[in-house]
């Protein structure tokens, strides 16, 4: 038998998080306040933000040490297993070498809580008992729930409408794990109320519920806000994922040529691919990086580089990253997670420099991508994780004579995404053409500021 599954032993598990920002070459620029168009020092976010986050958020070391308390918590299911996708490898008849990072073991099914956990922690550790939070698709939402219960800390998750309707387990996994659930746009928040009264029936966006969990902590003293991508610190508490997964190739003697991940806000596909980049920096490897998104939300690829708004309320600071405009509203896709207007500045900046190369896939090919690896593999993946599978299989396949090695991030399992994999099969799901039009509208709305 072959080794197929590459496990770290215990006593290797990682203990420091990899922090890119000072080695991006370009560098990154700061948040700026929208008021005054001058950066945003910490003292603005305080309100939402514990410390310990914002320390992080502006830090400029390479290695943070993960606290011994959310080593604890990781050590549920961390290690997560590297796995030779060797069926796969062999449909698709490919001389290429594949390799997964499967963060589908986590409580939640997904990368995410590597950050809930996390933040749960610097919350508690400054007094915090409640944190708010939006969440789309729900993965977000059930990560902070499992993170914020461990902790001893409430838990109130803005929900988008349309998933709330279509995706009730994960509201029944929320409710498990203790926290408190509404459909957004809502009645508990002022924001949640002027969006109903203009648009009863609206199906909700990311930005809006944002806005409500936003409105929530600034207006609650025991209260904190918590995003589960975009920021800085988001994407450093991933790259265990990265770290684990260098440790695990190196274990087999090996070493990807390509590290791919799927890009929603960017956070698990900047834990994968990150901590790869020294190298390839310093000239040691000539390892490629693929962030791949979806072609309906194309930030990456047909967005544009601005400082824009990360809520559709325009409460939070200016990032500066490739975004399609606050107020883009993604068409209805199936993979809930990958429907965010921006992209990490993290990321964006990367792509600026030309370290991470973006590309686009349709939802279609994403699904029959998903069923392949269903039916080789055995794990029936999430739909945000086939767009990761399809770039993998389109890396493998391009010349299927040519060995190299490929290492792509499993971010989830799509057990509670079934719906959506019924659709696929009824014929019911459609690619959706780049929305050149809703992009040029929304861009004229981007913020004005010198640069
Ligand atoms: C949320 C989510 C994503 C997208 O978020 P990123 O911050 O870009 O990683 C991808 N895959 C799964 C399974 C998710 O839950």
């Amino acid at each position: 038998m072959k080794k197929k599954k590459i496990i770290l032993p215990d006593d290797e598990m990682v203990r420091q998080w990899y922090n890119v920002a000072p080695d991006i070459p370009g560098g990154l620029t700061p948040p700026l306040d929208p008021a005054t168009g001058q950066p945003a020092g910490p003292e603005k976010m305080t309100p939402i933000f514990p410390m310990g986050l914002l320390e992080q958020e502006m830090s400029a070391e390479r290695w943070i040490d993960i606290p011994e308390e959310v080593l604890e918590v990781y050590s549920l299911w961390r290690p997560t297993p590297l796995v030779r996708a060797f069926q796969l490898e062999e449909a698709l008849g490919t001389k290429a070498k594949i390799y997964y990072k499967y963060e589908g073991v986590s409580p939640a099914g997904s990368h995410k809580p590597n950050s809930a956990v996390a933040q749960a922690y610097y919350n508690k550790r400054e007094g915090v008992t409640r944190l708010a939070t939006e969440t789309g698709a729900g993965q977000w939402g059930s990560a902070l729930s499992f993170a914020t219960q461990k902790f001893g800390l409430a838990c109130k998750v803005y929900m988008v409408r349309v998933s709330f309707e279509q995706k009730p387990y994960r509201k029944s996994m929320m409710n498990t794990y203790g926290a408190e659930i509404v459909a957004s746009p809502s009645n508990d928040t002022a924001f949640g109320r002027s969006v109903l009264a203009k648009d009863p029936d609206t199906p909700g966006s990311l930005g809006i519920a944002i806005s409500e969990a936003l409105e929530d902590a600034a207006s609650r003293e025991d209260t904190k806000y918590a995003l589960g991508s975009v920021l800085n610190h988001v994407l450093l508490h991933q790259t265990v994922i990265g770290l684990e997964a260098k440790k695990q190739l190196a274990m087999v003697d090996d070493y990807p040529d390509v590290v791919i991940g799927c890009c929603g806000g960017g956070s698990n596909f900047a834990g994968v691919a990150t901590p790869f980049m020294p190298d390839r920096l310093e000239g040691k490897k000539n390892v490629r990086f693929v962030g791949v998104e979806p072609a309906s939300c194309p930030s990456l690829t047909r967005g544009k580089l601005a400082y824009d708004f990360g809520d559709v309320a325009k409460m939070t600071p200016l990032l500066q990253m490739y975004t399609l405009g606050h107020d883009f509203i993604p068409p209805g896709i199936h993979a809930g997670g990958l429907r965010y207007h921006g992209m990490a500045p993290i990321v964006s900046a990367l792509v600026r420099d030309g370290i991470i190369e973006p590309m686009a896939v349709h939802q279609l090919e994403c699904f029959e991508a998903g069923v392949l690896f269903a039916r080789t593999e055995g794990i029936i993946p999430a739909p945000e994780s086939c767009h990761a599978i399809r770039a993998a299989i389109i890396e493998a396949t391009r010349d299927k004579n040519e060995p190299k090695t490929i290492l792509f991030n499993l971010s989830g399992h799509g057990m509670l995404d079934l719906a959506s994999y019924d659709l696929y099969f009824a014929g019911e799901l459609h690619n959706y053409e780049y929305p050149a039009e809703a992009i040029a509208e929304a861009t004229k709305n981007l913020p004005k500021v010198d640069e």
